[in-house]
């Protein structure tokens, strides 16, 4: 028996405008027609996880609380455009903090949910019952497209909005597709299940 589908989407330059850490939930803000995406997906069937590696954590900027308020944010604008999500997933890790005298000792190590390993989109499919053969990966950078492919998703999608895959962590990450934005993201994966 198979199990059901679903979409992966990076946090930062994906669903909400890239602005560096955020330490803050008055700093988010969606990208225009994220929301709307989103939407889109859940109607056709998707389950929706958010995976984020947010370091801002591990760097002692903001606890896991703070973050949980920075979610609960983004939850709230989505859901002013109907729009939600059945999980937001984060890395709190960082292996070699920027700033080791400040940084928080209890999350600094080599874990294997920091995206370009897979682990958060393993525990998403754990959690969800999904058939990561049948899911998505879309994101702004070569390591979420690395993440996407460690996991076995049926395809992983590079945006150019955010960094636009200018972080040159997985060079070697080769994208599915190099699609505008979240909403040309939805547009191709409906068409590829045949629900455009
Ligand atoms: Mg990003
Ligand atoms: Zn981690």
């Amino acid at each position: 028996m198979s199990g059901r589908w679903g979409v992966f989407l990076d946090r930062d330059g994906t669903v909400n405008e890239e602005v560096g850490l955020i330490d803050d939930p008055k700093r988010l803000r969606l990208i225009p027609g994220a929301a709307s995406a989103i939407r889109r997906l859940r109607e056709a069937g998707a389950v929706l996880v958010v995976t984020t590696n947010q370091p801002v954590v591990a760097r002692g900027l903001l606890d896991e609380a703070g973050l949980g308020r920075v979610h609960a944010r983004l939850e709230s604008l989505l859901g002013e455009e109907g729009a939600t999500l059945d999980a937001v997933l984060f890395c709190p890790h960082h292996p070699e903090a920027h700033h080791p005298e400040a940084a928080d000792p209890r999350y600094r190590r080599e874990c294997e949910c920091r995206k370009p390993k897979p682990g958060l989109l393993l525990e998403g499919a754990r959690r969800f019952g999904l058939d990561l053969g049948s899911c998505y990966m879309v994101g702004d950078s070569t390591r979420d497209v690395a993440a996407g492919r460690a996991a076995g998703c049926r395809a992983a999608l590079l945006l150019k909005t955010g960094v636009a895959g200018g972080d040159g962590t997985c060079p070697d990450a080769r994208p599915d597709a190099v699609l505008d934005n979240l909403e040309a993201a939805a547009d191709w994966i409906l068409q590829r299940e045949g629900r455009a």
